[in-house]
């Protein structure tokens, strides 16, 4: 699978703190694009897994003018062996969604997923965190886009925001006339972070924003889950809900921990190698536009692969499959699981701990119990 990070934006969300530019102008896509072309040249030869998703995340990646991404479309098709693609995903902001783009886009013949960074349908929390768009932006772009052929559409939402009023404390018949649910086939629901050096950052300390309480916040995500379970979303990870088969490939694989090629700048990618009888996960980091082609590499040790293992899996509804674990560990993991299976939090499926409903809300808290040093 090959990751692309598209590191542009058009401004900065007050929230965020992914790698990302502002775009100051046409030159400097285009540069990044000749750049992240050569860099596909240069590592065609590491991605010696086939290749089933490709994923344009940021930033931005809608910010490309459509002739720069058919640019990019047709290097990956010169650089990799693409016959056994399943899925590709653009992340898409509203804004950038337009009937002639989105024409363009379908008519590139490549991008057959769509992820559209929604967060809120208030219009007043969205000017306060940055969005550029709309609620009624955000509803037409879903609309115009299922019209023109994507019907593999993915929305993203975030709850915790700061304000009394949110898109989560509405009733189910209040949101179906909001927002068409019929539409989507995915929602990516993240709860809010506060990240150091961020403009949320200073405002919270300046007091002028204020954030729900940790009971309103689980209260709002208890709400969600219902409502999306109302709706015929499974839930199949702490932050993702799908229709029955519409389960992110690309980000299953992530969590399965399928090797992957991360192009553009500051994009991770990650292998694995057999090191006598174990296997070792092996992250490579690249420095962008590094003269000399250098990146960063870091092999894990035992421990950190155990530790990943047991923080991703346990965020999933899959759950923990205790052959995937290290001999050394395994003693330890029977032990230490039991009291959440007596409590109700996991629950045994063969050799897997699975997390319930109950389970996923306190998933990172458990995986945190398990982790070695
Ligand atoms: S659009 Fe996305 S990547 Fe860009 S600043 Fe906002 S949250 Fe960050």
């Amino acid at each position: 699978m090959i990751y692309i990070h598209v590191p542009f934006c058009h401004r900065k969300c007050t929230y965020c703190a992914f790698f990302s530019k502002v775009e100051s102008g046409k030159w400097k896509v285009e540069s990044y694009v000749d750049a992240l072309l050569e860099e596909m040249r240069q590592r065609r030869g590491e991605q010696d897994h086939p290749i089933r998703t490709i994923y344009f995340g940021g930033g931005t990646p809608s910010i490309l003018p459509l002739s720069e991404l058919g640019r990019i479309v047709n290097a990956l098709h010169e650089c990799f062996d693409l016959s056994r693609v399943e899925e590709v995903t653009l992340e898409a902001n509203p804004e950038d969604l337009t009937p002639e783009y989105l024409e363009g886009l379908n008519d590139l013949h490549f991008v057959n997923r769509l992820s559209i960074g929604i967060q809120s349908l208030d219009d007043k929390v969205l000017r306060m965190i940055g969005r550029r768009h709309t609620a009624q932006q955000a509803i037409a772009a879903v609309e115009n886009a299922y019209r023109t052929g994507f019907h593999n559409i993915s929305v993203d939402f975030i709850y915790g925001l700061p304000s009394e009023f949110h898109f989560w404390h509405h009733k189910v018949a209040d949101l179906s006339s909001i927002f068409n649910f019929q539409l989507v086939s995915h929602v990516s629901a993240y709860a809010l972070t506060v990240e150091p050096g961020t403009a949320l950052a200073v405002q919270v300390e300046q007091g002028r924003a204020v954030l729900p309480d940790e009971d309103e916040v689980v209260g709002q995500y208890e709400r969600m889950c219902r409502l999306l379970a109302d709706k015929g979303f499974a839930q199949y990870e702490v932050s993702n809900f799908c229709r029955p088969g519409m389960a992110s490939k690309h980000n299953s694989r992530y969590w399965d921990r399928t090797p992957y090629l991360g192009l553009g700048p500051g994009a991770h990618s990650f292998s694995l190698f057999e090191s006598g009888s174990t296997s070792v996960a092996h992250v490579e980091k690249r420095r962008w536009n590094n003269p000399d082609g250098t990146f960063e590499e870091e092999t894990l040790t035992e421990a950190d692969a155990f530790n990943e293992l047991v923080m991703t899996a346990l965020r999933t509804t899959r759950g923990l499959d205790a052959a995937q674990v290290q001999d050394r560990y395994k003693e330890r993991l029977h032990r230490m699981m039991q009291p959440y299976v007596d409590c109700g939090w996991i629950a045994v499926l063969g050799e897997r701990y699975c997390p319930t409903t109950e389970g996923l809300l306190h998933a990172d808290g458990m995986a945190a119990k398990l982790f070695v040093e």
